[in-house]
């Protein structure tokens, strides 16, 4: 789960990170107070969207000017009026989309003198198992630009989890930062501070860009990127109530209400599958016969016909499904209990599009007889390359 960038900010401060003076507001007036309690004379709006790049991104409506999603103003009345011009407003940069983002709400901040900029994230590394730090002097930067480009500019210490975060960590990255005597210090603490949040929040990524060194020479950071492993969020209330359902894809939203895994991809193949293995294996096999995949789902052990036919809806929401494979195994469920749920289903959401599915396991003739009974036009498939290879020609057809 992502949060915004004031909300990310709150969760550092809690583990002592310093972070400049904000506010967040919902209108414009909301922002006038908001920087009427900051310490000025400089105040920076910023646009709250779950997509980075905002600062270099450009509005739809012409009204708001052709400045960024970042702001530098200089009195509260600005600060208002560009407020006026951000909310409801929708916001495109490289990480949106074409279609952008409707800023609905803003964070006010204190303007920060800025002496350098820098990059710093925190992230768990799968193939040592570690927490890694990554730091780089080429802040403000898009990050896979500057690995891509001069991958030598990127500095990473893996943390053991046994020792945890040590000084002499931070140490190597405030030194490959180029920073000196109080610099490091402050860097230290701070790197202390972070790695105790992310570990304690149990966050999956954490990305500072830019980290500044302030003209008082302090270090900290001016942007904040938070993401959580989503199964661990049952530990921290607190962070699941930072959750903006606006930010998030409607169908993956309502998937989670119910229980099953699904996430949304851009091929026109709608998957239907029990068990993550299974499914990864699916999409797989789709591409291998000239196919992608609409997306992944897991409807898990307990395939009843509420499930399924929730699974259908959410599958059929994407207007880019063409066609679907329904691939499942009977092991704990019967697959003659399966059959029913998707011949029931099917029936519900009347079905548009081609529809092939694979059963196997416990009932497989019982399965098999009821969808052919059933008068739907149901595809039946023997094994995986068979669905697959089905559900392609249909989609074929179809068109
Ligand atoms: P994004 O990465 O989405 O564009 P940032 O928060 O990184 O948004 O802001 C973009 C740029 O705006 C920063 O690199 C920095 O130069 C400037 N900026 C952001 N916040 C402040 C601030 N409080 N004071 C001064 N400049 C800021
Ligand atoms: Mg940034």
């Amino acid at each position: 789960m992502n949060i915004h960038e004031y909300q990310a900010k709150q969760v550092l401060a809690k583990y002592g990170v310093p972070v400049l003076k904000g506010g967040v507001a919902y209108t414009p007036e909301e922002a006038e107070q908001v920087a009427r309690g900051l310490d000025g004379p400089v105040f920076v709006v910023k646009s709250q969207i779950h997509a980075g790049g905002r600062g270099k991104g450009r509005f739809k409506e012409p009204a708001a000017g052709d400045k960024g999603g970042v702001r530098l103003t200089k009195s509260v009345d600005d600060v208002r009026e560009n407020a006026a011009q951000m909310l409801g407003n929708t916001l495109v940069t490289h990480q949106s989309g074409p279609e952008g983002k409707q800023v609905k709400r803003i964070y006010v901040e204190d303007g920060c003198d800025i002496q350098r900029e820098l990059y710093l994230s925190m992230l768990i590394d799968r193939a040592t198992s570690r927490v890694i730090i990554m730091a780089s002097t080429e802040g403000g930067m898009d990050i896979e630009e500057v690995a891509a480009k001069t991958p030598e500019k990127i500095f990473t210490v893996a943390i053991d989890p046994v020792t945890g975060i040590q000084p002499f960590h931070c140490r190597n990255v405030a030194f490959s930062l180029g920073l000196k005597g109080d610099q490091v210090k402050s860097c230290t603490r701070l790197l202390m501070a972070l790695y105790r949040a992310f570990t304690e929040t149990d966050a999956a990524m954490l990305e500072i860009n830019p980290l500044v060194v302030t003209g008082a020479g302090g270090v900290l950071p001016l942007d904040c990127k938070m993401n959580f492993d989503s199964n661990a969020l049952y530990r921290h209330p607190d962070i699941s109530e930072m959750r903006d359902e606006d930010e998030e894809n409607p169908a993956e939203l309502e998937a989670t209400k119910h229980d099953l895994n699904y996430i949304k991809l851009d091929g026109a193949i709608g998957c239907m599958v029990n068990g993550a293995g299974l499914a990864m294996a699916t999409m797989d096999i789709i591409k291998l016969y000239g196919a992608e995949p609409a997306n992944f789902l897991d409807v898990g052990g307990g395939a009843t016909k509420e499930r399924v036919t929730t699974a259908f809806k959410i599958i059929l929401s994407d207007p880019n499904v063409e066609g679907i494979l329904v691939n499942i195994f009977g092991g704990i469920m019967r697959c003659d209990v399966i059959a029913e749920g998707v011949v029931a289903a099917a029936k519900e959401v009347s079905l548009n599009v081609p529809l092939v599915v694979r059963l196997e396991g416990t009932n497989v003739d019982l399965g098999k007889k009821i969808m052919a009974d059933s008068g739907l036009p149901i595809i039946a498939a023997d094994n995986l390359a068979d669905a697959a290879q089905k559900v392609v020609e249909a989609v074929k057809e179809a068109q």
